[in-house]
């Protein structure tokens, strides 16, 4: 008996399609404004984007504006580091657990007795940054950091030099959580160093599409289906996903996994990328974001298809996008 649940593309290609035409003029959230460049990005834009295993790339809307990657960048770094030190060696020297509390929580170091949790928040992701090789080298780290978001997103995510001025001037907080990391000798590298590549990486221009194919790239286990190339090893992608699932979506994780089903990551950039490994990689963006830093419009358009569709990575089922009729 074939048990796989077959969805066809035109099944798929509506769903996106009905979701970017009923949410397009939602007005919910409000651009970030904590970061200037941020505040004066057009709140209108929107767009959709959903890359297959096969490499197709289905979409609707503004798929091809440069934004802000934003956090969505600290799973890039997660997985380098899971490529170069392996799993248990991140749980040791940074954790995997969630924080339940915002992105740039200082008390949640405090309360985790000096850890920094999960490379998926500013203080994890701030040390993973530390980690990367060559440790000590600014310009190498960088270089690595930069062609690896290239290779998961399948061609170069050119930097927003604009943005990245514009964060620099700004990111105190960040600054702060990188020197008491530092005394808790959680920073692996130089305070400074780690800080700047951090507010780099995260000043990296995507599109949705780029960012649907760096989604697809970890649902496919490393494998990224458009260039097809090997981007790193299978079993690192369910770390990659667990890290997703757990703290994703920061303080509304639990809802967001509960309601929607999908482990997903937000940059405040208006960015969300959704994984269903073996199934698809999905992304939306729209500017404004709620108060977690979740994209309003790019958390309901997402939720949107995987209802529609009736997907759930939850749900037990094996799923399979395929052309021609359904079953
Ligand atoms: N660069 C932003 C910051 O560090 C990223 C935050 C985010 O996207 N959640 O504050």
């Amino acid at each position: 008996m074939n048990r796989d649940r077959r969805i066809t593309r035109e099944e798929l290609k509506n769903a996106i399609h009905e979701a970017y035409i009923s949410l397009k003029d939602n007005k919910g959230g409000r651009n970030a404004d904590y970061i200037p460049y941020l505040a004066n990005v057009d709140s209108n834009l929107f767009g959709i984007s959903v890359c297959l295993p096969n490499g197709e790339i289905l979409s609707a809307g503004d798929c091809d504006y440069r934004f802000g990657i934003e956090s969505i960048s600290k799973v890039a770094t997660a997985i380098l580091i899971l490529r170069d030190y392996g799993g248990e060696t991140v749980m040791k020297m940074i954790g995997a657990d969630a924080t339940g509390m915002p992105f740039n929580s200082i008390l949640a170091i405090l309360l985790e007795n000096d850890h920094p949790s999960t490379p998926l928040v500013n203080a994890g992701a701030i040390s993973a940054v530390s980690m990367v090789r060559p440790v000590g080298n600014s310009r190498g780290k960088w270089e690595a950091i930069k062609s690896y978001i290239a290779e998961l997103c399948g061609s170069e995510t050119p930097l927003i030099e604009e943005l990245y001025n514009s964060e620099s001037e700004s990111n105190h907080r960040n600054r702060s959580i990188a020197w008491l990391l530092k005394s808790y000798n959680r920073i692996y590298d130089e305070p400074e160093i780690a800080l700047d590549l951090y507010t780099r990486q995260c000043s990296l221009g995507v599109t949705a599409k780029q960012l649907s194919i760096m989604a697809a790239t970890i649902a496919c286990g490393g494998y990224n289906p458009v260039t097809k190339r090997e981007v790193f090893p299978k079993r690192q992608s369910a770390k990659a996903v667990s890290l997703m699932a757990t703290v994703g979506m920061y303080e509304h994780t639990g809802d967001w996994m509960f309601s929607v089903g999908i482990p997903a990551k937000s940059g405040v950039g208006g960015g969300i990328i959704g994984v269903l490994p073996g199934i698809f990689g999905i992304a939306a963006f729209a500017p404004p974001i709620d108060k977690a830093g979740n994209s309003v419009k790019a958390q309901l358009a997402i939720r949107q298809i995987m209802e529609r569709l009736n997907l759930n990575i939850f749900s037990g089922e094996r799923v399979v996008v395929v052309d021609g009729k359904s079953s």
